[in-house]
């Protein structure tokens, strides 16, 4: 077969997943790696993620006397998700975890820290590590790409879409490329697929995540789903294809978000009737997204007060809200029941019963005596009208726990492997599965599961 040219790994996507699969892989000294990237200018995922990676037994934890293991990581996942098929996936990924956070810290100076001020349903201890700044994905992204430019023998091609696989008696030898307004043949002794899910492409969403077709998109537009189409088109097995990280505070008429601690703060979530409709504390950001779309307008409106304010500004998404004028500040109850246009009685009777219940920072979700009751809000409150979009797919390739993709037969199809939104993931089939931190978890861990895998 001939090739125009051939490199040991190539690499489709240069996000989270495909940075870290580089890197990793190009630690062996010799072996030449090549990222081949769609259009940093349209941009990653990751890069505007918030950046929050999920890990348990970091050193950061134990610092912070945080009693946590990769072990509890998965077993919350697991219950989140309910997809126990998936345990082997979800237990690698976990162990990867506190590698690579300390990995990223220590070898890349990624400033992390443990977020004890990212309190997130279903995570029994707090396990979410962001940089110190708040700043997010980008300055993920930007710290992993530094890396690359530095590393001698990893090329990063930009503008430089992949087109398909090429195989030969079922294996897959290399990728076909667009490089300079031609298409090129690269052969390569292993392909990762890691150009993320296909949030980005309505019909695939309409097809497979039909209760997300009209939510709001708040994506990047390069997810349209290419890798997966290519495998499937050698036989490849999905999974979860139904699944994908919604979001419940996205900001109506802005596409901003809030920040998700603010539940944990105590703030109070009421529909355009004035009234309570579920436990704030209880729902995942993804879930509460499906519980808001199933209310009349797709609407709903969340209140919190100074105190509560002054602590969820630290992260950037909240200041990109405040910056955007998504949100307002109100002397008293009735100025914002005129402004939302909500029934003052019934949201005067909601707040009269309300108490903002914080949990401390810091604390275990199995620690209620961590509670403390701060009464009913006070004036001055802030609200926002949100709503719920859809932000990532969950699903996509099925691959075992070293990520290489699966047949419909069940054998690994050789020289192919798939990592992050292009996989089919460890959040379940549906919204309600995603626990916080687990797309980054699904793209660095099983980068770093292929990269052990390809260069032990
Ligand atoms: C607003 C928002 C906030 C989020 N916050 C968090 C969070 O805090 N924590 C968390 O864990 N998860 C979060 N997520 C989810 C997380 O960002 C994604 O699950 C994760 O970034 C996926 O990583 P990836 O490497 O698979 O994809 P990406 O980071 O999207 O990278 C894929 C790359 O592939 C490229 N590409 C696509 N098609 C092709 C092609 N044909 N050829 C070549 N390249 C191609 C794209 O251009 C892109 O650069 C968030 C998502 C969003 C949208």
């Amino acid at each position: 077969m001939s090739f125009d040219y051939t490199v040991d790994v190539a690499v489709v996507g240069g996000g989270a997943c495909g940075l870290m699969a580089a890197l990793r892989t190009a630690r062996a000294p010799g072996v030449t790696v090549a990222v081949f990237e769609k259009s940093t200018r349209d941009g990653c995922n990751t890069q505007i993620s918030s950046g929050s990676l999920a890990a348990g037994g970091t050193r950061f934890q134990r610092a912070a006397g945080i009693e946590d293991s990769p072990e509890r990581h998965a077993a919350d996942i697991l219950a989140a998700s309910g997809d126990a098929e998936a345990a082997p996936l979800v237990h690698a990924v976990c162990a990867a975890a506190p590698q690579y956070v300390e990995w990223l810290a220590d070898e890349l100076g990624h400033p992390l820290e443990l977020g004890l001020d990212m309190a997130r349903a279903g995570q029994s201890v707090p396990r979410l590590h962001a940089d110190r700044g708040r700043a997010g994905g980008a300055l993920l992204i930007r710290t992993m790409r530094k890396a690359v430019e530095n590393a001698s023998n990893i090329a990063f091609l930009d503008n430089t879409p992949g087109e398909g696989l090429i195989a030969e008696g079922g294996a897959v030898t290399g990728v076909v490329v667009r490089e300079n307004g031609r298409s090129v043949r690269v052969g390569a002794r292993a392909v990762v697929l890691a150009a993320d899910g296909f949030a980005g492409n309505a019909a695939m969403v309409a097809a497979h995540c039909p209760d997300a077709a009209d939510a709001f998109y708040g994506g990047v537009s390069t997810s349209t789903g290419d890798a997966i189409g290519w495998g499937v088109a050698l036989g490849a097995r999905t999974r979860n294809m139904s699944g994908y990280l919604g979001h419940g505070m996205v900001v109506v008429g802005h596409g901003t978000r809030l920040n998700p601690v603010l539940p944990f703060l105590g703030a109070l979530l009421v529909g355009t009737d004035g009234r309570r409709f579920a436990d704030e504390r209880a729902q995942g950001y993804s879930k509460l997204g499906r519980l808001i779309a199933a209310r009349p307008d797709h609407r709903a409106v969340l209140i919190w007060d100074e105190r509560m304010h002054a602590l969820a500004m630290r992260s950037e998404l909240m200041r990109e809200s405040d910056a955007a004028g998504a949100f307002r500040r109100y002397p008293s109850a009735e100025a914002l029941a005129v402004d939302l246009a909500l029934p003052l009685d019934a949201l005067s009777a909601t707040l009269t019963a309300f108490h903002a219940v914080s949990r401390e920072p810091g604390a275990a979700q199995d620690a209620p005596d961590a509670d403390t009751d701060h009464g009913p809000l006070k004036p001055p409150l802030y609200a926002a009208r949100i709503t719920s979009g859809i932000l990532t797919t969950q699903g996509g390739l099925e691959t075992d726990p070293t990520g290489r993709v699966l047949h419909t037969s069940g054998a690994p199809i050789p020289g192919l492997y798939a990592g992050g939104g292009s996989a089919s993931g460890i959040s379940g089939p549906t919204s309600d599965g995603y626990m916080s931190g687990n797309g980054l978890l699904a793209a660095l861990g099983l980068a770093w599961q292929i990269a052990t895998h390809l260069t032990p």
